[in-house]
């Protein structure tokens, strides 16, 4: 099992990992709070895990 591009892994629970959209909502110290979306390969579980698609 190699970690490739495709037929990628989920780290947590070995499901395959698909190819979606993701984002993350980052709080910062003053109160406020940015979206952040982005493509990423995410577990087909949805447990949480992704790795991010650099673009
Ligand atoms: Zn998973």
């Amino acid at each position: 099992m190699g970690l490739g591009t495709k037929g990628s892994y989920c780290e947590n629970c070995g499901s395959i990992l698909i190819d979606d959209a993701w984002e993350t909502v980052n709080f910062h110290e003053d109160g406020s709070m940015t979206l952040d979306s982005f493509a990423a390969h995410v577990c087909k579980k949805q447990c949480g895990f992704y790795i991010r698609i650099q673009q």
